[in-house]
């Protein structure tokens, strides 16, 4: 029996990696057990999000984006291209790379921090003692002062399309493709659905996304998001809402996906389909009965404001528990209960500052309430928005669509919520996230110096306009 660890982390994600990091930089001697191996069957931290998630994700959405552009934009900017191609293999080839450099780099932080990395699977027993199993061996018994659950989540699968890692994939598999699939389906326009329509649909692929709610992304906000559809429709992506999938079946190596829309059952013929249809937490084999972990209707670990669980020093953090599936919330809860392990004062993080993005082109990207929110909840408010068409910075980009909106409190000026669609709306939201953090006022955002030319200034003049004085833009009273 081992027992020689104060703090044992079961995942190795953003949640969990930066947990085990920041308690071995407390001082606390600390172990992280990680299951993941990647597609060359070898052990790689960094759990979903490095590995099959944000990163890779990421990579492709720039490639295909760099692709697309030199097909569609370079033109206007007096750049002659001459067969242009696609070289499927180097582009995830390189994607391959960058993953690998950035799970890599989480080793060596474990090394450099004195992490031990435990490879194989965790199972909390009871109690904070955890079982561990490694890939190659026997099991053995840990009992640490403290546990930190982030297992993390998982694809949801539905038996209406049931995997095949051909035909029907999830999206770990439409990360991976090696053919630009000439049809491809999507079940479920969410935020997973649409970066990788977006991907395969700028790499040529015909792409039909179905989505069963009416609504389109119901949580960003309305004005956004009915922006974004249209600006996504142009670009090739055919989002057909309000269409409930009812069965798939693959024949003659075609998936033939039958689903209802206005009261009528259609059907639709692809050569790939996606299931991106959400995520659920991956409490299966994470915990012995007689631990007793109390998990929510979802499936996930309830815990409290500083993520710790109805059992004694035991924590969970990131997809596994309440609040949205994003990386950077994995990681400030890892943080924050490290520092509360270690300081024996809990620190709580604020769930309503956790910024969002879609990576589409343009991204969307917001904080805090919409205005749909403000409405249902009767709050009084104010808005400034500033389109992008009328920023400097972004005509001479050759951005043609965007706009940013700020939400003040019609009392108070106190920002309520942020929302961004443009080029680099993910980059341009870290303001917004900072002011909200600080309880700015709109006037606050509006009084702040913004460089010239830049894209950050449709942001000051959305502050402006919050109270009729935007200046490059006739204010709306
Ligand atoms: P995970 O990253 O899922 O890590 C959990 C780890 O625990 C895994 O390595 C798993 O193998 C391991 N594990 C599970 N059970 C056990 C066990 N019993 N024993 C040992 N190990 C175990 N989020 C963003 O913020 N931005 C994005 O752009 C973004 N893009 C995404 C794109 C895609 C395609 C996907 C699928 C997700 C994306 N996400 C994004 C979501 C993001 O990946 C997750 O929110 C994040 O990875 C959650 O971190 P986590 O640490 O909670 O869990
Ligand atoms: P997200 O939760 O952002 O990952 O998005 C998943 C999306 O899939 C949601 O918008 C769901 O409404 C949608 N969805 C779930 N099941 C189905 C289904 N059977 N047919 C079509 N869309 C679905």
């Amino acid at each position: 029996m081992e027992q020689d660890y104060e703090v044992v982390v079961i995942g190795g994600g953003p949640g969990g990696y930066v947990a085990a990091i920041r308690c071995a930089q407390l001082g606390l001697k600390t172990a992280c057990i990680d299951a993941w191996r990647n597609g060359q069957d070898m052990p790689a931290l960094g759990g979903t999000c490095l590995n099959v998630g944000c990163i890779p994700s990421k990579a492709l959405l720039h490639s295909s984006e760099l692709y697309y552009q030199a097909r569609t934009a370079f033109g206007a900017h007096g750049i002659k291209t001459g067969g242009l191609g696609i070289d499927l293999a180097v582009m995830q080839a390189r994607k391959d790379k960058v993953v690998e450099q950035l799970t890599g780099g989480i080793e060596g932080l474990f090394k450099a921090n004195g992490v031990s990395w435990l490879q194989g699977h965790g199972r909390l027993l009871d109690g904070t003692r955890v079982e561990f199993t490694p890939h190659e061996g026997e099991a053995r018994t840990l009992t640490p002062g403290h546990v930190i659950l982030a297992s993390g989540s998982r694809p949801l699968e539905i038996a209406l399309a049931p995997l095949d890692d051909e035909h029907i994939v999830d999206s770990t598999g439409a990360l991976g493709f090696t053919e630009v699939p000439r049809r491809l389906g999507i079940i479920g326009a969410g935020i997973i659905g649409l970066e990788l329509g977006s991907v395969w649909n700028r790499l040529g692929s015909e792409v039909v996304l179905l989505e069963a709610q009416e609504q389109f992304l119901p949580m960003v906000d309305g004005e956004l998001s009915r922006h974004a559809l249209k600006i996504l429709g142009q670009q090739g992506l055919d989002i057909r809402l309000g269409a409930r999938v009812l069965g798939s079946e693959v024949i003659d190596g075609e998936v033939r996906v039958s689903y209802q829309q206005e009261g009528e059952e259609r059907s639709l013929a692809v050569d790939r389909l996606v299931v991106a249809v959400g995520r659920r937490a991956n409490t299966e084999d994470l915990m012995a009965e007689a631990a007793g972990l109390v998990l929510d209707e979802r499936g996930g670990v309830v815990v409290d404001e500083y993520c710790a669980t109805n059992i004694p020093n035991v924590y969970a953090v990131g997809d596994l528990v309440r609040g949205p599936m994003l990386a950077h919330k994995a990681s400030e809860e890892g943080m924050a209960v490290a520092e509360s392990i270690a300081s024996g004062r809990p620190h709580g993080l604020r769930l309503d500052t956790v910024p969002s993005v879609i990576y589409t082109e343009p991204e969307l990207a917001w904080v805090g309430a919409t205005e749909q929110q403000l409405k249902s909840l009767g709050t009084a408010y104010r808005v400034g928005s500033f389109p992008l068409a009328a920023n400097g910075r972004a005509l001479a980009m050759q951005v043609k669509h965007g706009l940013a909106k700020v939400l003040a409190h019609a009392e108070t000026d106190e920002i309520l919520g942020v929302h961004i669609l443009g080029p680099g709306a993910s980059e341009l939201i870290a303001e917004a996230v900072l002011a909200m953090e600080y309880a700015a006022s709109s006037e606050d955002l509006a009084r702040t110096i913004h460089a010239h030319p830049t894209l950050s200034e449709a942001l000051h003049e959305a502050a402006l306009a919050v109270d009729g004085r935007a200046i490059h833009r006739v204010n709306r009273r």
